[in-house]
């Protein structure tokens, strides 16, 4: 039942209907749980309050169906003016993009010219620019639009996922670029030709991998709810003498606020992946597929 609601959620953050639907009525059925809002007004000022509490963030202007120039461009413009109000408003926060926004499946030039521009822009502030990683079929050009910016930038790091059997052998070539990566278990529906179907397979990679960057010395964010999995970082620095400059446990807006917390007392460093943006939907059915015990969210905020 759990994998039909999954697949279910999974599908519909791929359709392009109702994205356009959802975005024509505004953040609804328990969305605002999950995205700070739709207006960088409101995403700075959700920022604001994460920072006072002693969280650091990574802001991402959501973008979905991107598959002409202009809203390619459109979308690096927001990119541009969210590391613009970051550095006006002196708040805590990276940027966070994804590919595909900034013209991906239109042309792979394209895509990497904008990028150049906002992680130039972000240069300019002292910020860094993290690039989400989508699903399968755009895995590898994102790795190679990442080693392409690597050679001129500093400021810009990549997302590896623990469910692809790739990702092994792409963590030890991004080793030699001394990369900073963020590190998920994988949001996206893929096939087992490609990704391990099995959770308990997923989990041990995911350690696997996340011992093989600690201890490669590399920078590494731990983006995970899993508390089994946090405490394994924890135990592994300790082991190692890794100090707790040298990596950041990341979690998303509205998840596990007391385990943020909890970190952030503790004397890691924690980072919110805060979305905001008029393109909610694609994001919001990914966070229900992750857990589809949050269904009672949209039941009970369906009416509101
Ligand atoms: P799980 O085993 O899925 O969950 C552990 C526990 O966390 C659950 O029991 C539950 O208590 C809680 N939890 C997890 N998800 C939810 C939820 N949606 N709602 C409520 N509680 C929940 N994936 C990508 O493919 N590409 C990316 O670029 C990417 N970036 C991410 C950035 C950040 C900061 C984070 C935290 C995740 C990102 N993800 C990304 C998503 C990631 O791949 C997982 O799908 C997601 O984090 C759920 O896995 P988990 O590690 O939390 O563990």
């Amino acid at each position: 039942m759990e994998v039909a609601w999954r697949n279910m959620f999974q599908s519909l953050a791929k359709n392009k209907s109702a994205n356009k639907l959802a975005r024509k009525y505004g953040l609804r059925f328990g969305a605002k749980r999950f995205v700070s809002g739709e207006s960088i007004a409101e995403a700075i000022s959700k920022v604001a309050e994460l920072n006072k509490s002693g969280r650091v963030v990574t802001l991402d202007h959501l973008g979905e169906f991107v598959y002409t120039k202009e809203e390619a461009n459109e979308s690096t413009i927001m990119s541009l003016k969210t590391l613009d109000e970051i550095h006006a408003s002196g708040v805590q926060s990276h940027l966070s993009v994804k590919m595909t926004s900034l013209g991906l499946d239109i042309d792979k030039d394209l895509c990497l010219n904008n990028m150049r521009k906002i992680v130039s822009r972000a240069n300019q502030y002292g910020n860094f620019v993290r690039i989400d990683m989508e699903d399968y079929v755009h895995c590898q050009i994102t790795i190679d639009i990442y080693e392409e910016l690597r050679q001129e930038f500093d400021n810009v790091g990549l997302v590896i996922q623990a469910y692809l059997y790739r990702t092994e052998e792409d963590m030890k070539h991004l080793n030699e670029l001394n990369a900073n990566l963020r590190l998920v278990k994988g949001a996206y529906k893929e096939s087992p030709d490609v990704a391990f179907p099995e959770k308990k397979d997923v989990d041990e990679n995911y350690k696997k991998i996340i011992e093989m960057h600690m201890l490669n010395r590399n920078y590494t964010a731990v983006a995970s709810h899993d508390e089994k999995i946090i405490q394994f970082t924890k135990e592994l620095a300790n082991k190692h003498g890794i100090g707790k400059d040298k990596f950041e446990f990341q979690m998303l807006y509205g998840i596990c606020e007391d385990l943020q917390n909890k970190l952030v007392k503790e004397g890691y460093k924690v980072r919110v992946y805060v979305p905001y943006g008029k393109d909610w939907f694609g994001y919001f059915m990914r966070r229900l597929a992750e857990r589809p015990a949050n269904v009672w969210f949209i039941l009970k905020n369906l009416f509101k």
